[in-house]
């Protein structure tokens, strides 16, 4: 089983700040860590890896220092690690991140073997859509499992995986053909320790470097800036709230009438505007 997984490097959440005059997030000397989410796809693609064989691929679009994620990975257990760095992918939003990272996937398909998983984080804790998991999907042509809390059983005759979703109210237990896209919810499995040899192989080994040629873009007018139509009007931290929680005594009489004029009270606009919008209906 071939098994890619994507992973982010992101800045320490903790530690984040942003610029007050020009609302951009400011990385310098913040410290950097795989984006978490990922770390729980790694470990359910290497859980699979040590229980079916084949190897493990994890893959970064990022600058030249991503590199360090990508080792950190390859202490874990993984085999193989891919860098995709260029200047030509700076500045890419969900479109622009998706388009290149579907094409490096197409690329590792070439190169290493088909992948029957390709795992990603639900989402990171710097940009935080969740769009680059279905969005990689979507330019595969990839059946996607998304917000797994569980991989199963997998069936070789069939080629299908067994997984459990967290939806809205219950779990799901959903069968899939592969191949797959999978995005894997936080906290769902214990993140390993490397070993000592995977340590010393990390330490060894080569990160494969793809520039946007190496990975097969053929048009750079879909990556970094040019090819993200996405505009950040403006970033900020919502101010402190000044109201109060308070405890409302219901006096006389249905506490939740009560209840009710003195909301009112306390919110002189409220009834006009709920009367108002009651009359729309
Ligand atoms: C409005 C807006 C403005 C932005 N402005 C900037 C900016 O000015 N500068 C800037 O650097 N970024 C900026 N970003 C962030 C940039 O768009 C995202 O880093 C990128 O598109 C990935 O989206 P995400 O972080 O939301 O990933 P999500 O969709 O939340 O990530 C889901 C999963 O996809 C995978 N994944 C995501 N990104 C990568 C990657 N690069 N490599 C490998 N796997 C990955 C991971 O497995 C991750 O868990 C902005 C984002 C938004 C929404």
């Amino acid at each position: 089983m071939h098994i890619v997984v994507c992973i982010k490097q992101v800045p320490d959440s903790a530690q984040i700040r942003v610029h007050p005059v020009t609302n951009t997030i400011m990385r310098q000397g913040v410290p950097t860590i795989i984006n978490p989410y990922d770390l729980f796809a790694l470990e359910e693609a290497l859980r699979l890896r040590d229980r079916l064989g084949g190897e493990v691929t994890v893959l970064t679009m990022g600058p030249p220092s991503a590199e360090d994620s990508l080792r950190k990975a390859l202490v874990f257990g993984a085999n193989r690690a891919v860098l995709l760095t260029d200047r030509f992918f700076a500045g890419s939003d969900t479109l622009a991140t998706t388009f290149a990272l579907a094409t490096a996937i197409t690329k590792i398909s070439e190169t290493y073997g088909k992948p029957d998983i390709v795992f990603t984080g639900k989402q990171t804790i710097d940009g935080d859509t969740a769009q680059v998991g279905p969005g990689i999907a979507k330019r595969l042509g990839l059946l996607q499992l998304t917000y797994v809390s569980k991989v199963g059983d997998y069936d070789a005759a069939n080629g299908t995986i067994d997984v459990e979703r967290r939806s809205e109210g219950g779990t799901q237990m959903l069968r899939s053909k592969m191949p797959v896209l999978i995005t894997m919810l936080e906290g769902t499995n214990e993140i390993r320790r490397g070993t000592m040899a995977d340590t010393l192989r990390a330490a060894r080994a080569e990160v494969v470097k793809w520039n946007a040629k190496d990975a097969g873009v053929e048009d750079l007018s879909k990556c970094g800036l040019k090819g993200s139509p996405t505009i950040v009007k403006r970033v900020f931290a919502p101010g402190p709230r000044a109201e109060k929680a308070a405890f409302v005594e219901a006096g006389e009489g249905n506490p939740a009438d009560a209840l009710i004029d003195e909301i009112f009270k306390r919110q002189p606009t409220l009834e006009a505007e709920m009367t108002a919008l009651a009359r729309g209906f």
